[in-house]
Order: structure tokens, then sequence, then C-alpha cells
């Protein structure tokens, strides 16, 4: 027997999943010392950014999360789905999931698994472990406590269903006390004033959900064996939606008694999130791997939406990243991890192979050692009992009543219209919005023709729906195919004529065709239209690029990081100003920004490769032009460099392979990418 098999550690992971949970709102709480438990974990581990996907929706990202896949590959594409008679809708759950999750992964490979809450996951999977679906503890405000059955499907194995139904905590029995938690003057708010009645509902039943999770998660976790624990908290997301307006600092539309009352909710809702940390750390053992993950950030400062606004419009596209154990750094920042890498560093933190239709990477640079890495083509391929339902429908595991009060939830939040009397409308809408959600992801995932597809058929039967116009546009933009953005831009003028995105996507449309001067003008308007607008800004920055304004571009981009920090777009849009005006070190500092905040940038890293040639440090120069490569291997200007380079070191032998691609590729008729 080989002895260095036995002396490894168990591999266990934790991984806990905080929808919406934000750097930004955090970092002051840490500093407060209001997080210990996160703030133990950050110092004993590794902590960043973890990118997120579009569409920005959280059933399609935690999906994405636990199967390292985009919408397209796994399916989920929405919030909700027809029920198969097509009689009304349900939540998105498992059945439609096209591919393996983490736990199915798991039971084929004979590991257990405990999954709690996680989003779209239900009914619960039959795997090797136990699973309660998101439907398990969303509250039924409508029946009495003793009435409130556990839904079925959502627990498995069933017969663990009665006793994990007992640890739920009915909205109608939170105490005051904790209430007071959330907001420290409850007992002197005007209980007969409506706004206040339904604040304080909604508060409740969002601590029932939370704590009926937490308390049945932790009596699995306490007494199961598992590899893997799952645990799914939605509570930071839906209780930002109704609280964040009231976050410090002040908003000026929002009234100073109001702020007085609400203004530590979110401080609140953090700092028990820290305390369940704690017990789910307890249970893990020290042995185990902890990670905390978040699908998206959450808008918390000046951008947060001041009207009424589709709910999405408040996630921001950095979530948070930790993680934490044996072999993993300490106290250190990584940098360029997306939620596509969250899957395959799970599973090499378990000792299991990579699917190599996984789209992302193992975080190598968390880790002390790099781990051994196991590849296979794809987990689908392989046979055996994963846990997966069969998709026909098996009535038992519909439950009308949970499904209804899920829904409800949605449309509380804002995230569905009210379905209504109108079923056949209502799956319309449903279909029409999976379809532009896919249209998004495919986008994102660069296959623009199937992606033009699905949208010209949505604006053909929706030809006043803005949103599909908008993308439309862009994806005629990044595809190359001018003509077809005209009739989007069109219809934007008609549908939004005083909104920057229709201004800007004109702007971009005569940037592609080279024309300066209406692009200019339509960047102007759209900056009178929004002056605040970080996008705008950081278009006309790269506009004085272009133009090789390089003072004026400098400004615009400073100004869009005084309102986005985190935008990596300008970033990397000072990085290339910068050093035009012999501001080298800050240049590189930039451009290491750029791509720490988006790893999948291959101009930043361009940028990156080329100030640092500059500088004179050619080893880490080299390394930053080879993953432009690897990102954009028609990349020609990157070829020339390396080229430079090797060159410059008597390295010709490879000097003449970047000079001959260059070449090819030139010959080929690549395009010269836009970059000083
Ligand atoms: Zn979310």
């Amino acid at each position: 027997m080989n002895p260095s098999t036995n002396a490894l550690p168990p591999r266990r992971l934790l991984l806990i999943g905080w929808d919406a949970a934000d750097w930004q709102v955090i970092h002051p709480l840490l500093d407060a010392g209001e997080m210990r438990t996160l703030q133990r974990l950050i110092e004993g581990g590794v902590m960043g950014n973890l990118a997120s996907l579009s569409p920005m929706l959280s059933p399609i990202l935690w999906t994405s999360i636990a199967t390292g896949k985009r919408a397209y590959a796994h399916g989920v594409q929405g919030f909700v789905e027809p029920l198969p008679d097509r009689s009304g809708l349900r939540p998105v759950g498992t059945r439609n999931r096209k591919c393996k999750a983490l736990w199915n992964i798991l039971s084929q490979a004979g590991r257990s698994s405990v999954v709690c809450g996680w989003l779209a996951s239900h009914p619960a999977e039959p795997i090797r472990g136990a699973m309660l679906s998101n439907l398990f503890a969303v509250p039924q405000t409508d029946v009495e406590p003793s009435d409130w059955r556990v839904a079925e499907g959502s627990v498995q194995p069933a017969t663990f269903a009665k006793e994990l139904g007992e640890l739920r905590v009915h909205p109608s029995e939170i105490e005051p006390s904790l209430l007071q938690q959330l907001i420290p003057r409850a007992a002197e708010l005007d209980q007969t004033n409506p706004f206040v009645q339904r604040a304080l509902l909604f508060l409740a039943q969002r601590l029932s959900e939370v704590i009926s999770l937490h308390a049945a998660a932790t009596e699995l976790l306490e007494r199961e064996t598992w590899d893997l624990g799952a645990v799914y908290y939605e509570c930071i997301d839906q209780v930002g939606h109704a609280f964040m307006p009231f976050h410090p600092p002040r908003l000026p539309e929002v009234a100073e008694p109001d702020f007085e009352f609400f203004k530590d909710v979110m401080r609140g809702v953090y700092r028990f999130h820290d305390l369940m940390l704690e017990r789910l750390i307890q249970l893990a053992g020290p042995d185990a791997h902890v990670m905390i993950v978040s699908d998206h950030g959450f808008q918390s400062g000046e951008l947060r939406p001041r009207k009424q606004v589709e709910p999405a419009l408040w996630h921001r596209p950095q979530g948070i990243f930790v993680l934490h154990g044996p072999g993993i750094r300490a106290d250190e920042m990584i940098e360029g991890a997306s939620l596509l890498d969250i899957a395959p560093t799970a599973l090499a933190l378990l000792g299991l192979p990579i699917g190599e239709d996984m789209e992302g990477k193992v975080l190598a640079n968390a880790f002390v050692e790099p781990p051994q890495v196991e590849r296979i083509p794809s987990w689908e391929a392989v046979e055996g009992a994963d846990g997966r339902l069969p998709k026909s429908l098996d009535p038992a595991e519909e439950d009308p009543a949970a499904a209804q009060a899920a829904l409800h939830q949605l449309v509380e939040l804002g995230y569905i219209p009210p379905v209504g009397d109108d079923t056949t409308r209502a799956i319309a809408h449903a279909e029409a919005e999976a379809e532009f959600n896919l249209a998004a992801s495919l986008f994102e995932g660069g296959r623009f023709t199937e992606s033009k597809k699905l949208l010209r058929g949505l604006t053909e039967r929706y030809p006043d729906e803005a949103r599909y116009w908008r993308i439309l546009g862009q994806v005629c933009l990044s595809a190359r195919t001018l003509d077809e953005a005209v009739p989007a831009v069109a219809a934007l003028e008609r549908l939004e004529p005083k909104r920057p995105t229709t201004s800007a996507l004109k702007g971009l449309v005569a940037w592609s065709r080279d024309d300066l001067e209406t692009c200019a003008a339509a960047f102007g308007e759209a900056e009178q239209i929004a002056p605040n607008d970080p996008t705008t800004q950081t278009y006309l920055g790269r506009l004085y690029l272009r133009q090789r304004r390089w003072a004026d571009a400098e400004r615009a981009f400073r100004r869009t990081l005084e309102i986005d920090p985190d935008s990596a777009e300008a970033h990397y849009g000072l990085s290339v100003a910068l050093p035009r005006q012999d501001k080298i070190e800050e240049g590189i500092e930039h451009a290491l920004y750029a791509v720490g905040l988006r790893h999948d940038f291959p101009e930043a890293h361009f940028q990156l490769g080329a100030v640092l040639s500059r500088r004179g440090w050619y080893d880490r120069a080299i390394q930053a032009f080879e993953i432009t490569l690897r990102m954009r291997p028609g990349f020609v200007l990157a070829h020339r460099y390396l080229s430079k380079i090797h060159t410059h070191f008597g390295r010709l032998e490879k000097a003449r392979q970047h000079r001959e691609m260059a070449d090819q590729l030139l010959a080929q008729g690549a395009q010269q990418p836009h970059v000083d």
C-alpha cells in the first residue's frame, strides 16, 4: 500500500453560499469587529472578489456555482418554468437542470453530501447523503404553525422530513427581541402604519426562513457523515432588496426618521450570518476546508438605484470568495476568481477529477502547493447512479401550496410579475425571459450567432421590450455585424430616447464604423443625460484614448473610479493613459487592478505586459502576454511583443515562432486590436 495515500488528510469541504454578500458592505463590519468569525477565516485563509456571470440572476448563478457551467450548458434559465401540463408556473428546480451538480458527481464517486437550501434545487435529489431543497424553509404565512406542512419533495431521504420539519420556526414565532437586533428602536415604530406593518412582517418571514434552514442544516451536518456540506442562505439578498436603500450613508431621498429606524437592518443581517457561520465551522471541524461564496455583490453606496427598478439592477458584478483550510495560503488576497471556478476548485479540494467541459479553472493560487489536478473529458459521460430524478412528472413530488408560496415570494421581491389569471400570458412571459437569459449567457460565452438568433425572434414577438433590443445591439457590436445593430438603435430611439444606454449604443456603432465625430456627439449626449453614469464615463475615456487625448482619458477614467472603484474597464483605461504621460509605475498598478477585478480580460493582460516590458520587467511581461494569448490566441500584438522580448534575450527559435504566428494571423486578416 502506498503510505502517502494513508497520510492524506480527510478531504471534506464545507461550501457556504451567502446570496448577494458584498465586500463593500462587509469591510466596515470587519473593521468594527462585528464579523469575527469571517475575520478569523480571512486571516487564516485567502479572500478575493468573485466575478459574476451574465445574466446576474440568482437561480442561474447558483446553478453555475454548483455545476461549473454557464446557463446554456446547465439549462436553468430563470426564476420560473411552466408546469409540464402548462397549467401554471413553478420555481425552477432540479428537473430541468441538464447537467450534474457537485453532489451528483460526489454520489457517483461514492462520496456523501449534505446539501441544504441551494437555490433552484427542488425537488431534492436522492443523492448519497441528504438534501433539503430551497422550498423546505419557505414560510407559509397564511397557515398556523401547526398546519405548516413540509413541502412534498423538499427532503431526501423523505423519512427525514418529519423531524427536520419540526426544527422550522414559523414567522409568527419570531420573537420581537430578534427583530430588535435588526431594528433596535422597533418598539417606537408606529405599528398602525401599513409600511411599518409590511416591513416587520417581511423581516419576520426572512428570519423564519433563514433560521429554519440553518437549524435543519446544522442538524444534518452534525449527525450525517459528509464529504461535501453545501449550505445556501438567501437572506442577505432578500433583505438587501428591501433595506439596502436605508443602509448608511443616508441617501438624500430617504427621510431622516426612516433612516434612523432602519439603518442597522443590513448590519444586523450580516452579523447574524457571522454567528451562523461560527456554528457551521464548529461542525465542520478543523480538518475541513471552508469556502464562502456569493453569486454577485450588491450596490451599497452612490450607485444604489434611486427608483423602482428591476431587482437585478441592484446586483454588482463582484461577489465574495473566501477559502480556508489545510494547504491554503494564509492572509492572502487572490485575484481573478470567477463563479465558474468554484466547482473545479471544489472538486480539486475533494480530490476528484475536473471535467474538461467545465469552463472555469482550479484557483491554484489559493494553495500553498499547487494541487494535483486530475482531468476527465466530462462528468456527464460517467455512468452510474448520480441521484438525479427522472424528467417525467411524479405528481407526488409537486407541492402546489409550497410552490405557490415560493412564487408569491418571487413576486413580492419583484423578480417576476404577478401571475394573475391569464396563465397562457404568464407562461409566454416566463418563456420569453428564459430565452432572453439564455441569449445573454450565449453572448457572454462568445456564441454570438446563436444569441442573435434568439434575440431576433424575441424582438419580433415583443417589439416594445427595450431590454431585448439593448442586448441585441450589444451582440451585433461584438459580432461586428454593424448593419444588424441599426434596427436596434432605431427601436431604442423610439422606446427609450432619453436613456444614456440608447445614446451610448449609437456612439458605439459609430465607433465601430470609425466615425469618431458621430461617436463623440452620441457619448456627449449620454453624458448630458446622466453625468454620473460610470459606464458613460468609461466610453468617453475609451474615445479619448483613441483620439490620443491622454489627459482627458485619465480624467474620464478617474471620474468612473470615483463612482465605481471596482470598474475593471476604468483601471484598464488608466493603465493605457498613464504610461503615455510617463506615469509607468501607476500604469502597472492599474493594469494589475484591472486583471484582478476581471481575469477574463485579454486587453488588460496585454496592457500589463506592455507596461511591464517598458519598465524592463521582461519575465513578468512574458507571463502577461502568454495569458493574453491563452485567452485570445489571435492577439497579434502579443505575439509581436513576445517575439521582440525573446529576440532581446537571444531565444531566437521562440522569437521566430511568435513572429511567424503574427504574420500568419495578419495574412488571415486578423483584426489588429485597437491598443496603443
Ligand atoms: Zn443572488
